[in-house]
């Protein structure tokens, strides 16, 4: 197939709208699966069929017959939620149009704007698709004129992924309304890597797209920005699984392995370019390099089996290395890992896909948290006569300097914040007022307010940390169920951010410790005294729990000693009781971990960590 009859297409959509269900649709019309057969066929992750969500951009090649000529269509799933904007972003660099799906009973969502405008700054061309129109509450009319007055977009085509009607439109308005690949299959190659994940039988995996030139297997071809050089292994088109072919095209998207395999998947940095050895090209403009926003640590409550955790994870961050991971010690928790993530949910996805994987006994996950930029005050040379850094990002409460520090050394602290897109129906009316006062008491500030027909879109500048404290979950309990979320980031700004400690018998139990803004301080640590007390066994002594920032306490509860005839009931009884007990005892040690002088069961750490 010639390139001027191929065109590289991607899906975007809000959450749910029906992104899977209208590729399989479009994957069995093209005869590429059987009609009926497994259900959302590019959603290859565990994950993605739990939670029903596409994490990693999925492609599939299509053949298409048009007007009696032969077409090789390209299509792209990609995720439809913030936290993966980077996949997306690279996937809209492989395609020249996109499906922009909206579920007709639910118009423009947040991540339907955000998607928008992504896929519109990359110059993808549009086709809107209204979706789902099958619903006895559709209101398709209503859509229509959403998406003319919020993106200027007309002729939607009209379809039902679920029963299949008008599905059949969709793809002669692919061929009409978005444009052939450019390249030359003439040129010298260059080939964009667009992704890649790790085959248990086969090693690393490369999704290629080649914009100029030819490629086959046996070439040696070569990284622009390593220099390194590999022999193409196998390589061919995803039909929707692996199919080998002799080469791969200008114009065409594909899978490659070399051979010998790539040893790391680090290796395969994510928007490089290659090009045939001795042939050298111009590269790619560079994909930015997602960073990791939030942070959690990992422990094992059981220390023997800090080594089956860490397997744990790297067989699980072995395709997404997005993934930030480093060695932590606490002295409370002990031996366990600081975890980076892109977001909330990816980071909520990833905790359920460990607790599967580990198995083991119970895992310890501490609360979110954001990275923190230290801006420090102009200190003058350090001992070797260099400047010292101006600036430090932390992403570990422990990593805080000491108060005095702070007082002395820092000329201010800066949080992240976003730029929030919520979408909230125009009635009731409440709705709106209700997300108002929330956003209001996360600190945030209103950017806009536009009425579109029946919805409002509100945007809203809000710290990140206060987003990680499940505002999503209130968001959506307060407009039962009804208002989205989607956020980019907005850059760090001087916060008033202070460390709040949790001490037990004045020791600070350093795993719980968080970085948060002056003005949450003090419930936070009312909450968190009354939430450990309530966790906590009484001993033979007082046990007094703290709150504070640095000396200030700010909250304060007592768990009152046994009385005397407890303890000597426990230590009473007769002969086989008492050593049933020290064998237990003896079993349960392991999880046992000291604060100062105060002994506490990993079960105390456990509760007071869990989100309920
Ligand atoms: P995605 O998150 O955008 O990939 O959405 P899915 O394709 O997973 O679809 C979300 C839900 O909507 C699923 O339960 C689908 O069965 C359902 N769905 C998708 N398309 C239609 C449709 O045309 N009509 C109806 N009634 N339901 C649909
Ligand atoms: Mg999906």
């Amino acid at each position: 197939v010639p390139i001027e009859r191929m065109r590289n297409f991607c899906v975007i959509a809000h959450i749910d709208h029906g992104k899977s269900t209208l590729s399989d649709r479009l994957l069995e019309l093209t005869g590429t699966i059987k009609p009926g057969g497994s259900a959302q066929v590019l959603d290859k992750l565990d994950v993605e069929r739990e939670r029903g969500i596409t994490v990693k951009a999925q492609t599939c090649t299509m053949l298409y017959n048009h007007k009696r000529e032969d077409y090789l269509l390209h299509l792209v799933d990609t995720p439809g939620h913030v936290d993966f904007r980077a996949e997306v972003a690279r996937s809209y660099a492989s395609c020249n149009g996109a499906l922009l799906v909206v579920d007709a009973s639910q118009g423009v969502q947040a991540q339907t704007v955000a998607n928008f405008y992504l896929a519109f700054a990359q110059g993808l061309s549009m086709i809107p698709v209204i979706n789902k129109v099958d619903l006895q509450h559709a209101e398709p009319q209503r859509a229509v004129e959403q998406l003319k007055s919020t993106f200027e977009l007309e002729d939607p085509v009209l379809v039902s992924a679920k029963t299949g009607l008008n599905v059949g439109g969709i793809l002669p308005a692919v061929i009409e309304r978005v444009p052939p690949p450019e390249g030359s299959v003439d040129k010298p190659l260059r080939m964009l890597l667009i992704d890649s994940w790790y085959s248990t039988y086969k090693g690393v995996v490369l999704l290629v797209r080649i914009f100029d030139g030819v490629v086959k297997q046996g070439d040696q071809i070569m990284s622009v920005s390593s220099k390194l050089k590999y022999f193409v292994g196998e390589l061919g088109i995803q039909y929707p699984t692996e199919v080998a072919t002799a080469s791969l095209r200008a114009g065409q998207v594909g899978y490659m392995y070399f051979n010998p395999g790539m040893k790391n998947i680090s290796d395969a940095k994510l928007g490089d370019t290659f090009c045939h050895v001795g042939k050298e090209v111009e590269p790619f403009r560079g994909f930015e390099e997602p960073q990791p926003m939030v942070f959690v640590g990992a422990f094992p409550t059981n220390q023997d089996e800090f080594q089956k955790l860490e397997d744990s994870i790297n067989q699980l961050t072995l395709n997404d290395r997005s993934i930030t991971i480093a060695k932590e010690s606490s002295h409370a928790l002990g031996l366990g890992w600081r975890l980076g993530f892109l977001g909330t949910l990816h980071c909520s996805v990833f905790e359920d896909r460990l607790r599967q994987e580990f198995g083991g006994s119970e895992l310890l996950i501490t609360a979110p948290t954001v990275p923190f930029k230290i801006v420090w005050r102009d200190i003058g040379k350090n001992k070797a006569g260099e400047d010292g850094p101006k600036e430090t990002i932390i992403t570990n409460p422990a990593l805080y300097p000491e108060e005095d520090v702070v007082r002395t050394k820092v000329e201010e602290i800066q949080e992240p914040f976003v730029l929030a897109t919520i979408t909230v129906p125009a009635e009731p009316a409440e709705f709106l007022g209700h997300v108002i006062e929330l956003c209001q008491e996360n600190r945030g500030t209103q950017v806009e307010l536009t009425w579109f027909s029946t919805q409002v879109i509100l945007k809203y500048k809000l710290p990140l940390l206060q987003l990680v404290d499940n505002f999503f979950g209130k968001l959506k309990g307060i407009t039962k169920g009804y208002a989205t979320l989607d956020y980019e980031d907005a850059g760090y700004m001087k916060s008033d951010i202070v460390k709040l400690e949790l001490l037990v018998n004045k020791e600070p139990v350093d795993a719980i410790a968080q970085l948060c803004h002056r003005s949450s301080a003090e419930r936070l640590g009312r909450m968190w005294v009354q939430r450990f007390k309530s966790f906590v066994d009484r001993q033979l002594f007082e046990i007094v729990v703290q709150a504070a920032i640095g000396k200030r306490v700010l909250a304060r509860e007592t768990v009152q000693a046994f009385r005397k005839d407890v303890t000597a009931k426990l230590y009473g009884g007769d002969h086989t009781r008492r050593k049933k007990l020290l064998e237990k005892q003896k079993a349960g040690k392991k999880k046992l971990r000291a604060i100062g002088n105060v002994i506490i069961d990993q079960k105390a750490f456990q509760g007071f960590l869990s989100k309920d």
